[in-house]
């Protein structure tokens, strides 16, 4: 058939790129480039997954078991927990409800390349901020880009790919500084990797600072490990929440997702120990790179980011002859998922031999 095709497609939406996922790894090599959890599900979860199976039934539409239960955690009312498939699908909802044709979304860049096209989706502008030269988001170049048509800013801490966070003391400085018409997102899909003690933490931000624009997305693809079940969640206030609600495809949640992210929170000290280890393993990879001569920033997810520049391409090849597949962002830099115990060793042996490749 031919490609040419009648039907007409909006410029903006023919424009964007396919989406790129991580390629699989072979027998003895290791998956690096989607930030996954290494470790299997609990048999915990998979049960309650498999207990949750009258599947020829929809599910509860607003997932109010896990609603409840996140409000209870986080010292919430549940109408201030919005639940969606994967926490990319609730910023896509929040982008939606918010920005429009002519409307602009401030983000950094770089940072999750999901951004551009969920603004694209949305019909919005993107003003993207460049990093600092240390990988951080300008906050003050932040502010200073939201204008009159900016609907919705977002941060990410741990900032995807580069790993760095924003303070809370910064934070609450560009709230001070962003008009409060203005939505800001915190998207912390890696909050619980997080050891630094002076990174934002989007639930202590909303119970301190009580503003009605800011909005915390999380998931449960990342520290707890569900990224195939696709489960995420906002916290924030209920009157921007039931607008995200009101753009969301229903019944997007399934019955057993819901189950096994109840199940993850009933082994919550279990699965954050895990996070407690592969934390540890990234500072060691960490150390262990600028032992290398690497130039690697402070690393608080679950990932680290070797700048590469020009050399990106040719250097996340020599990790996948080496069976490391590795998230190359061409011309700029290689993030690095911390993964298996044994992937560690090889990493570094890798990352400190291409360097040595350079002038
Ligand atoms: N935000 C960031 C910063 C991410 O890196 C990701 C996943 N790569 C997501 C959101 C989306 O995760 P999920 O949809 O699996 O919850």
């Amino acid at each position: 058939m031919t490609d040419d095709i009648p039907v007409r497609i909006r410029p903006e939406i023919a424009a964007l790129p396919p989406y790129r996922q991580g390629k699989p790894a072979g027998d003895d090599g290791f998956k690096l480039s989607s930030n996954e959890n290494p470790f299997d599900p609990l048999p915990g979860v998979i049960e309650a997954m498999s207990d949750a199976a009258d599947v020829n039934r929809y599910p509860d539409a607003s997932a109010r078991r896990l609603r409840e239960r996140l409000a209870a955690r986080f010292g919430v009312d549940a109408d201030e927990v919005h639940i969606g498939a994967g926490s990319v699908s609730v910023l896509a909802q929040l982008i939606l409800a918010a920005a429009g044709p002519g409307d602009e979304v401030v983000y950094a860049w770089r940072s999750f390349e999901a951004y551009p096209t969920l603004v694209r989706v949305a019909g919005a502008t993107a003003v993207e901020v460049p990093l600092t030269a240390d990988f951080r988001h300008d906050l003050p170049a932040m502010a200073a880009s939201v204008g009159e048509r900016t609907r919705v800013v977002i941060v990410c801490s741990p900032n995807n790919p580069t790993g760095t966070v924003v303070t809370h003391d910064e934070f609450a400085a560009f709230l001070d500084a962003v008009p409060s018409d203005v939505l800001v997102i915190l998207d912390e899909a890696y909050a619980e990797f997080v050891t630094a003690p002076d990174a934002v933490d989007g639930m202590r931000v909303l119970g301190l600072l009580d503003r009605p624009n800011v909005v915390a997305l999380r998931t449960f693809s990342k520290a707890f490990g569900l990224a195939g079940l696709r489960i995420g969640y906002a916290v924030g206030h209920r009157r921007v929440l039931d607008a995200a609600r009101s753009t969301a495809i229903p019944l997007a949640v399934t019955g057993q997702a819901e189950s096994a992210a109840l199940a993850s929170l009933r082994a919550e000290s279990e699965l954050l120990e895990r996070v407690r280890v592969i934390s540890a393993r990234r500072d060691r990879l960490v150390a262990g790179l600028r032992d290398g001569g690497w130039n690697v920033p402070d690393a608080q997810g679950n990932f680290v980011w070797l700048p590469a520049g020009e050399h990106t391409a040719a250097f996340a090849e020599a990790f996948e002859e080496e069976g490391l597949i590795v998230r190359p962002f061409v011309g700029d830099g290689i993030r690095i998922s911390v993964g298996e115990e044994e992937s560690v060793e090889k990493v570094l042996r890798i990352a400190a031999s291409v360097v040595q490749t350079l002038p």
